[in-house]
């Protein structure tokens, strides 16, 4: 399939939804906006779930809009959870592919905290220019050795924004 050779990687279809498995390590994608990125914060509790956007409400509708009581900080936030007093990330990338914009959207649905600060990052940006931008999605990888000597290897996704696309493109 040619989309399988553009990304280099498998294309499984099943009846509701495509999926993309690329080998490759960074792949460019368009970003429509703002609210292509999505950070929903979730903790299952006994008394119902928590869901927050990290520092307010986003459900249930009576309390949403308003503070959470979560830590001011992603690292304070992730030690919560570690703790397991605090809600997990789920994150959404909607995307459109730049080598197949025609296709349509995909979504990278990822829980990586080393993604969340990207993710905000370019929401800012995106929220002042208020334009389609492109953006490159790769996996970071970086190895330490620990004090017994033995290498470790850490993939991190990571996501930085490119240029904001031209109304050329847009109109393609
Ligand atoms: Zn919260």
């Amino acid at each position: 399939m040619a989309l399988a050779r553009l990304i280099d990687g498998e294309v499984s279809t099943e009846p509701s939804r495509v999926e993309l498995n690329t080998h490759r390590d960074r792949i460019l994608i368009k970003l429509e906006g703002p609210q292509s990125l999505n950070i929903r914060m979730m903790l299952r509790g006994h008394e119902g779930a928590h869901v927050c956007d990290g520092s307010r409400f986003l459900e249930p509708v009576q309390v949403s809009g308003s503070a959470c009581g979560c830590p001011p900080t992603w690292g304070q936030r992730r030690a919560a959870s570690r703790g397991g007093q605090g809600p997990k990330p789920e994150i959404t990338v909607r995307f459109r592919l730049v080598e197949a914009l025609g296709i349509g959207c995909f979504d990278l649905v990822s829980s990586s905290w080393a993604l969340i600060e990207d993710i905000e990052a370019a929401r800012a940006s995106l929220s002042a220019s208020d334009w389609p931008a492109k953006a490159c999605l790769s996996i970071d990888r970086s190895v330490f050795t620990t004090a017994e000597g033995v290498e470790v290897i850490i993939r991190r996704p990571k996501m930085r924004l490119l240029n904001p696309i031209s109304r050329f493109l847009i109109s393609v």
